[in-house]
């Protein structure tokens, strides 16, 4: 489907057909999202690129699946007093169905997959996370904003959308439930190794695009592993 930038007026091809999605014009670089037929555009304000030069477009082959990388995303999240960002990739099969790779220095890579979208009544969560492993205590409460995106999502988004974070961890599977107005998704993921993303999508050694800093905390995760 091909989607008119209502900036620049040039036609960007969407690789699905969906009623809502977001896409960057291939022509002018605009943000557009749409509904139905009302198309808009956003200003994203800020610059922030992946700390990993996964790109769009690129395919890679991972757990015996070809991907295809449609779009990422970068969240800044906020608790208490600290802040950090991180990056989501949504990959998609041949089959159509879509994963989703983040990568932050904290822990590194994790390969998410979508279990269930559910409608909130009320925005408070409580203390406990309903999983296929049972209900687990939630260990980690964040708030997150999207700093920008490239690609195409199949959903509407836009700069200053906040979206709260609840994670819980049993057996190395780690769940998040990411609450947006009045809709919670709940999603479950396993860690991956630099090394075997580096080999899924041909990339160079990832900790030569870490600030230094960051680079030192590469190699201590790799020791410790
Ligand atoms: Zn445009």
């Amino acid at each position: 489907m091909y989607i008119d930038c209502p900036k620049c007026h040039q036609t960007t091809l969407s690789p699905y057909d969906y009623e809502e999605l977001s896409i960057r014009c291939k022509n002018c670089n605009t943000a557009i999202s749409k509904v139905g037929e009302q198309v808009k555009f956003h200003e994203f304000l800020g610059e922030e690129k992946p700390l990993i030069p996964l790109q769009v477009g690129q395919i890679g082959h991972l757990n015996g699946r070809q991907y295809k990388v449609l779009a990422w995303s970068v969240y800044r999240g906020i608790h208490e007093d600290s802040e950090w960002s991180w990056t989501e990739w949504l990959l998609i099969d041949q089959q159509q169905n879509f994963q989703w790779l983040s990568f932050s220095m904290e822990e590194g890579f994790l390969l998410f997959d979508h279990l269930e979208t559910y409608s909130m009544n009320f925005r408070s969560v409580g203390e406990y996370i309903p999983t296929p492993d049972g209900d687990l205590p939630i260990i980690d409460d964040i708030t997150a904003e999207l700093k920008n995106f490239d690609g195409c999502l199949p959903w509407v988004t836009h700069h200053f959308h906040t979206y709260d974070y609840y994670s819980a961890v049993k057996n190395n599977h780690f769940y998040s439930l990411e609450i947006f107005h009045d809709e919670a998704s709940l999603f479950k993921g396993g860690q991956i190794s630099p090394q075997i993303i580096e080999d899924a999508f041909k990339l160079p050694k990832l900790h030569n695009y870490l600030p230094w800093n960051q680079k030192v905390g590469y190699f201590i995760n790799q020791f410790f592993k």
